[in-house]
């Protein structure tokens, strides 16, 4: 079972003789999974100890995911000195005003951009929670006055800035774009210990670049540790080139057959990401314009932090945006608001394109245009992400014929594509020479954030393709640095 506080907890390396200052790292969650990223770096110096924490972030998918989430942290929340926020999905936030409703007391940063995003994010957690929290009898996860309690904690801190954390402790931290999602960071912790200067990199996420829209992820010459997702670890993505290539095929034969194209997407980078290619291939006469609904509330609320921040962008994206393109609009969009409306998509005509949330497949109001154009033949579900075991998405990605929704028996009859080019992180072949941008420096490579055959898929080839001492720690797990 997967409990936050049963798992064996380990200490990998032994204090050395000699050294009184050293760090211990715990990796409290997203170990052997995707979500539910949670790591705890003790700094242990001469003048003091303090605690930081990256990441707090929800199970997500299975039965199981629920229980995890509900246990306790494995450490006092009352303890954590500093939360340092990756990006603004939910497998890396979810937690967080669970961490404020237990005791948290810290400061909590991230970028700008991050921050604005995690307002809309954490708001639609909310209710989620709530309401799953009414449907099973129990107490809900938090309640409306964490979450606000967490923004009074939050501070932000701009990219390529040495910014302090512990003045005392002579601890700082340097942000890097991982070109994951609008406003992700990687975070470089710069600690000396024992008069050496060491370099902590956590990844959170690292994009799948080039991105439609984002900068492409920047080098990590010069770290000691690095602790990074592992998603694709065991995977290679199609042909980057391809994507839009497959995107348009999908909806010139949406045309052909006068059906549906139905995108389940993630509210988050992935929906105007898909909106921005969307854009270009109407606005460019690349494909005929059929309508396109957003109906995804959250996703449409996203859209004016990411035309807030267009410092952020490629410069492709920010060439068309100069030119005077609205990049994330175009005439046939129409972006869905109320419940009713969503409902009377049913009724417009074919061909259209429905994107809604969540991308999973695990509610939202995606579910609902499941239940009617699922067992259409003329429909294409088109599957952009990856999806978690566990999820509705997951069971027909892997094939079912048949699925439940909404307590009603589904017959799949449509097509079934899938384009992961679009997909939001790494490769196993760039999550390869990501790692290796490091240099001489690298002393450990901690593969997390992944399931386990496709982090020990990496493990292996970080050892035997480009000689880094990789490892895939357990659930729990501390091991001691220096
Ligand atoms: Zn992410």
């Amino acid at each position: 079972m997967l409990l936050q506080n049963t798992f064996k907890k380990k200490e990998s390396d032994q204090k050395s003789d000699g050294l009184s200052e050293f760090t211990k790292l715990t990796f409290c969650g997203g170990v052997s999974s995707v979500t539910g990223a949670n790591f705890l770096l003790e700094i242990n110096k001469d003048q003091g100890t303090k605690k930081l924490l990256v990441d707090c972030g929800m199970e997500q998918g299975s039965d199981k995911a629920k229980i995890y989430n509900a246990s306790p942290f494995i450490f006092d929340p009352k303890d954590i000195d500093i939360l340092l926020v990756t990006h603004a999905h939910m497998d890396h936030i979810g937690l967080i005003p669970k961490l404020v409703k237990h005791g948290f007391k810290g400061v909590i940063y991230s970028t700008p951009e991050t921050r604005d995003l995690c307002v809309y994010m954490l708001e639609d957690a909310l209710k989620l929670i709530t309401e799953d929290a009414k449907r099973r009898h129990i107490d809900p996860l938090y309640s409306p006055d964490d979450t606000r309690h967490a923004f009074d904690l939050w501070k932000t801190i701009p990219y390529h800035q040495d910014f302090t954390l512990f003045s005392d402790l002579g601890v700082t931290v340097y942000l890097k774009d991982p070109g994951h999602v609008l406003g992700a960071s990687m975070f470089e912790i710069r600690i000396e210990l024992n008069k050496k200067l060491r370099k902590f990199l956590f990844t959170g996420d690292l994009g799948n670049s080039p991105s439609p829209i984002l900068k492409d992820t920047e080098p990590i010459e010069g770290v000691d540790y690095v602790i990074m997702e592992s998603v694709y670890g065991d995977r290679n993505h199609e042909d980057r080139e391809t994507r839009l290539q497959k995107l348009q095929q999908s909806i010139e034969d949406t045309i052909d057959r006068q059906g549906v194209l139905l995108i389940p997407s993630f509210s988050l980078e992935k929906t105007q990401e898909i909106l921005y290619e969307m854009n270009k291939l109407f606005e460019d006469k690349i494909v005929p314009e059929i309508p396109v609904y957003l109906d995804s509330p959250l996703a449409s609320k996203l859209i004016p932090i990411y035309k807030k921040y267009i410092k952020d962008y490629n410069e492709e994206a920010k060439k068309r945006k100069q030119k005077g393109d609205d990049i994330l609009n175009f005439k046939n969009l129409h972006i869905v608001a109320s419940a009713e409306e969503s409902k009377s998509i049913l009724h417009s005509k074919n061909p259209k394109i429905i994107m809604a949330g969540s991308g999973m497949s695990t509610g939202g109001r995606i579910q609902h245009h499941e239940l009617s154009y699922l067992p259409a033949h003329n429909t294409i579900l088109l599957f952009l992400g990856f999806q978690a075991l566990g999820t509705l998405g997951r069971e027909i990605y892997d094939g079912a014929k048949v699925v439940n929704i909404y307590d009603t028996e589904v017959h799949i009859n449509c097509e079934i594509r899938k384009i992961d080019g679009y997909s939001g992180h790494k490769d196993s072949d760039h999550l390869q020479e990501f790692a290796a941008t490091a240099g001489e420096s690298l002393k450990k490579v901690f593969v997390t954030m992944g399931e386990s055959k496709s982090a020990l898929f990496l493990v292996q080839r970080l050892r035997d393709y480009y000689d880094i001492d990789a490892v895939h720690p357990e659930q729990g797990e501390s091991v001691i640095l220096y």
